[in-house]
């Protein structure tokens, strides 16, 4: 068989197995489920690769799923992803009214697209043709969201880090693969669409705590200490640090109140805030964090406050590999007419990131969907190029990476550079969970 026409037989059969691509994606868009809470999902996942005969491995961090085809020839290790996590955006029309919790960032389709890849490279008989793996990966918890639960997780010892992928990968779960690759969904207009090479930016999360002290508001506010001031003037202050973020490191730091007070009447002795400090480079995000926790310490000190600042490793900038995006590009170009979008800078930020300093890594967006992700617009606009296209774009590109001896394969993963080893990587979330406090009295 050439490899053309084994392109084809894996796109026909990934067309004959539609039902079962876009029904789990269907199926998990109907139960959404928080990061590291997703049984549902991993369940559903883990069903469809026992029915075709793979190796699978469930639970894989807390949840998630590892599944391995029966057959595959010595060679390097491809691994295709999709994330099972739903966000949290109450406003949106099929949030979970309990939870909150709705695909509005199209995670489902992720899912399905990676059951779609290992189908139809199966019932196409793809996999004694490669030259090397292809396992499959449904992984947990791509939004940092729910602290308070994931902080929860880490002191049971269930995990170390609060991302999905930065688990993985302190469990080693990435030590044996290659090359990683998935395709998040974005709205880039009707009909098959994709984004190539897009970089993001990395983060610290941080959650502060201010504590002053309690009096009547209105009888003896001097003998109170008013942690909301206090809180006040540390966002003042971290606005004044803007005009120190350079443009190219797309710096954005957006803090919000989670407790502001107990009573009207009682000076607030209690007050919370989180914020990310977003940055294009781990250079830029660690500076920024620096003039940010330097603003809110001395938003407490004014008041005379105490401070607790916790940081948490958040994601790493999303790095691109040019030779990957290019192969991702060839295989796309027949479904999408063109429209192809190359390069371009999301000041969000993605764990797969942190995966991106490690190892040869493929994210690229693709369409089907309409409105803006994490909002109440977001939704599938087009059921087959949301969940069929990247599969098959995905799959054909697995097919360039491994075929002939893998020798497009090897030579990405031979010219490649990491960033980090996982050794760098892993202290330097050590170094950034760092816990900072300031007394009220230090001065
Ligand atoms: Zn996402």
């Amino acid at each position: 068989m050439t490899r053309d026409n084994l392109k084809q037989a894996v796109f026909d059969a990934i067309d004959a197995e539609k039902e079962t691509i876009i029904g789990v994606g269907e199926a998990l868009y109907a139960n959404p489920e928080l990061g590291y809470r997703e049984a549902f999902g991993t369940q559903q996942v883990a069903e469809i690769f026992k029915g075709i005969g793979f190796q699978v491995e469930e639970n894989i961090a807390v949840t998630g799923v590892l599944a391995t085809p029966p057959v595959s020839l010595p060679g390097p290790v491809v691994s295709v992803l999709g994330e099972l996590d739903a966000i949290i955006c109450s406003e949106h029309p099929d949030a979970d009214p309990q939870t909150g919790a709705v695909h509005a960032c199209g995670h489902h389709i992720q899912v399905a697209a990676m059951v779609g890849v290992a189908l139809g490279l199966h019932a196409a008989g793809a996999f004694p043709q490669l030259d090397g793996t292809v396992n499959f990966m449904a992984v947990p918890a791509e939004e940092f969201v729910e602290m308070a639960y994931r902080s929860r997780l880490k002191t049971e010892g269930k995990i170390t880090w609060f991302g999905g992928k930065q688990e993985m990968i302190e469990k080693g779960l990435f030590d044996a693969t290659d090359i990683a690759m998935m395709a998040h969904a974005l709205d880039i207009g009707p009909g098959p669409a994709t984004v190539i090479g897009a970089t993001g930016n990395g983060f610290i999360g941080k959650e502060i705590r201010f504590i002053g002290k309690e009096s009547h508001a209105g009888a003896a506010p001097h003998e109170g200490v008013n942690a909301l001031n206090a809180a006040m003037l540390a966002m003042n202050n971290i606005h004044a640090q803007r005009e120190t973020f350079r443009d190219e490191d797309r710096i954005r730091v957006h803090p919000i109140l989670t407790k502001g007070g107990d009573a009207v009447n009682v000076v607030p002795a209690d007050v919370c805030m989180e914020s990310f400090v977003r940055g294009a480079s781990i250079h830029g995000m660690r500076d920024a964090s620096k003039k940010v926790d330097r603003a809110i310490a001395a938003g407490a000190m004014a008041v005379g406050a105490d401070v607790t600042i916790e940081n948490i490793p958040g994601y790493l900038p999303l790095l691109t590999v040019p030779e990957l995006d290019t192969l991702f590009k060839e295989n796309a170009l027949p479904f999408c007419e063109h429209r192809i979008i190359e390069g371009g800078e999301f000041a969000g930020s993605f764990d797969m990131g942190d995966l991106s300093h490690l190892i040869p890594c493929l994210h690229p967006f693709t369409g089907g969907v309409s409105g803006n992700i994490h909002t109440r617009g977001f939704k599938v606009s087009d059921i087959d190029t949301a969940f069929l296209f990247p599969a098959k774009a995905m799959a054909a590109t697995i097919i360039d990476l491994l075929w002939d001896g893998a020798q497009k394969g090897k030579a990405i993963i031979d010219s490649f550079t990491p960033s980090l080893t996982k050794e760098q990587y892993l202290s330097l979330l050590k170094e950034i969970s760092e816990t900072r406090k300031v007394a009220g009295n230090a001065f």
